[in-house]
């Protein structure tokens, strides 16, 4: 599953990213346990439309009930379908290595539950909004290249990034395990340097610094993308 992140500021409950539909009993669990109230939730920055990420969507929408979801709109097409979409490749063997295991793991499809169609009023598109109005100080930041519909979002020097960069365990590149389009994907850690950032939080992986991602930067360019293993 991925990292949910909850935050809340002004009084205002945002939670970036929800996980694999199974995941849902767990996350009520932890989240209870460590005292967050999540029917209160304000807003779920979704930061894209990936099984493990937006699994538990609908449940969540349906109990929380006063939740707005916040997304980019290249995000819809992949909700309302259900299923991550085409293209790409694993960047190196260890990624490889992780996505046999996912396909030994019967998440080879990569399925989730389509979007019900009832809750697309509640949902805000980046595209169309002033983030700030709604997240005062915050700002949105379109990062494509995982999928074209990755967006993270920067707060209080917080960027939330979800997969546009990982950090996996003795793995020193911050590299995700799936891109889709490498010199797409490499104009995104631009963006995100550029965003200058005091701490990354990934959807996979503990936060880590900004110079990490400008330390693997030049690293970006010698990755050829292996097709050949379905994530
Ligand atoms: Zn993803």
């Amino acid at each position: 599953m991925c990292t949910s992140w909850c935050l809340e500021k002004d009084g205002l409950k945002v939670l970036v990213d929800t996980g694999y539909a199974e995941d849902w009993p767990h996350f009520t669990q932890k989240a209870e346990a460590a005292g967050i109230d999540w029917r209160a939730l304000d807003f779920l920055f979704l930061t894209h439309a990936h099984d493990d990420h937006a699994g538990f969507l609908n449940a969540l929408l349906e109990q929380a009930q006063n939740l707005r979801v916040i997304a980019s709109h290249k995000a819809l097409g992949g909700l309302r379908r259900g299923q991550n979409g085409p293209g790409g490749g694993v960047p190196d063997a260890d990624a490889a290595a992780v996505c046999r295991q996912m396909v030994k793991a019967g998440r080879g499809r990569h399925l989730f539950p389509k979007l019900d169609e009832n809750f697309l009023p509640r949902f805000l598109w980046l595209e169309d909004i002033d983030l700030d109005a709604f997240l005062p100080g915050a700002q949105g930041l379109f990062l494509p290249g995982h999928t074209d519909d990755s967006v993270g979002l920067l707060w209080e020097g917080l960027l939330f990034c979800g997969d546009a960069a990982q950090n996996r365990p003795d793995y020193p590149l911050k590299t995700t395990i799936w891109i889709q389009d490498m010199a797409i994907y490499t104009k995104s850690w631009q963006t995100m340097i550029g965003a200058k950032p005091a701490r990354i939080y990934p959807g996979h992986g503990d936060p880590f610094g900004p110079e990490a991602l400008e330390a693997g930067l030049g690293a970006l360019s010698q990755i050829r993308l292996n097709p050949s293993i379905k994530a």
